[in-house]
């Protein structure tokens, strides 16, 4: 680990005036950071700490929404009455995810913005685009079981690895910036950028901007929800598939449908191609097949991971039915 200058910020614009000039990072549960500087990933010649900013609370917004601050606690959000309530998909993915000790940590931000687990981009001796732009890509001819299948590209296939981002996706969140130039709101099917040939950029975010919070949208009536991970054992492990699917029927009939992916995709895959496959079709067996064949009908498989096609499919259609059981 290189020295680094640390600095504690109260407000966001002092946390974003430090940050001007510098090879600077934000740090906040520091659960994804830390681990990165300690393998020298990461080398900020400063560190912003903003877990004294005022962006904690979890709060009902006047449209009937949710505001998760940036510094609400996985842990907090997991157990928050209202997202049990209004939003169990969210529940459901952070809690399976890492453990109890690192959700008390980790922050709504910082799940947003963590790196990915590609073996390579971890290990300096390796090399990697991601890490060192124009170095190549390690995985493309080397372990990439646990890889990306859509989005890829020949630079990069690295997943990301976060449950939250995936649940976030199908519940159409927006997230709030505040940066250099002013304040603005994005929303997250537009926050994650796919590598093509710059796979060192993983969002629209730019040097400086401080995440500020996330707003769900106000919550549908009659909306079932869930979270469906599959990976190699049942705790503590990232997913090699999962599912976060919201879906509204009326009779037979679907009436409403959002699905993301997870543990596939170069960023959290939302699929609107699935959620036309469902939208006015029948609640049935066949339809959650077609739509999940929809799914991934881009898929791009590497040597090691052609077995996440199935087990995608798998995953949204198991999820789809445990939503239209879970009335
Ligand atoms: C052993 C282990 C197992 C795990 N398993 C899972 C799992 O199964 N599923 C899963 O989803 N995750 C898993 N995680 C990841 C964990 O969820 C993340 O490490 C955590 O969410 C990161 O949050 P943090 O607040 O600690 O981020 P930090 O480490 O503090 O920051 C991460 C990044 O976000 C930036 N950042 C933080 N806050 C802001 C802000 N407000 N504005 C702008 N930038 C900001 C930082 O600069 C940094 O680049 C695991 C982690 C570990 C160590
Ligand atoms: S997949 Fe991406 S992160 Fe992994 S080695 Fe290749 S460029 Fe690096």
């Amino acid at each position: 680990m290189q020295p680094f200058q640390f600095t504690r910020a109260t407000t966001p614009e002092q946390a974003i005036h430090a940050h001007a000039g510098a090879a600077a990072r934000f740090v906040a549960g520091g659960t994804n950071l830390i681990d990165m500087m300690k393998l020298d990933v990461e080398r900020p010649s400063t560190l912003i700490d903003i877990n004294e900013l005022q962006l904690s609370a979890i709060t009902p917004t006047p449209g009937g929404g949710l505001h998760l601050g940036a510094l609400s606690r996985n842990s907090e959000a997991t157990h928050h009455p209202t997202v049990l309530r209004d939003y169990p998909v969210l529940s459901q993915a952070i809690l399976s995810g890492a453990s109890p000790q690192l959700r008390n940590m980790a922050s709504t931000a910082g799940n947003l913005l963590q790196r990915t687990r590609c073996v390579y981009f971890r290990d300096t001796a390796f090399p990697c685009n991601k890490r060192e732009p124009g170095s190549g890509c390690s995985a493309i001819e080397g372990f990439n079981r646990n890889l990306a299948i859509l989005g890829t590209s020949k630079d990069c296939i690295a997943t990301n690895p976060s449950d939250q981002n995936v649940a976030l996706t199908a519940l159409e969140a927006t997230i709030h910036v505040q940066g250099p130039s002013g304040k603005r709101d994005i929303a997250i099917h537009d926050f994650y950028v796919v590598p093509g040939t710059t796979p060192q950029i993983e969002t629209v975010l730019q040097p400086g901007d401080l995440i500020t919070g996330v707003t769900l949208p106000p919550p549908r009536a009659g909306i079932r929800s869930v979270y469906l991970k599959l990976r190699d054992r049942e705790a503590y492990e990232f997913a090699l598939a999962s599912a976060a699917v919201q879906l509204g029927t009326q009779g037979n009939r679907i009436t409403f449908a959002r699905v993301a992916l997870g543990g596939v995709g170069t960023k959290p895959w939302r699929s609107l191609e699935a959620e036309r496959a469902l939208e006015g079709h029948s609640v049935d067996l066949a339809t959650f097949r077609h739509a999940a064949q929809e799914a991934i009908r881009e898929a791009h498989p590497q040597s090691e991971n052609a077995f996440k096609v199935d087990l995608s499919q798998r995953c949204l259609v198991r999820a789809l039915t445990l939503a239209t059981k879970s009335a």
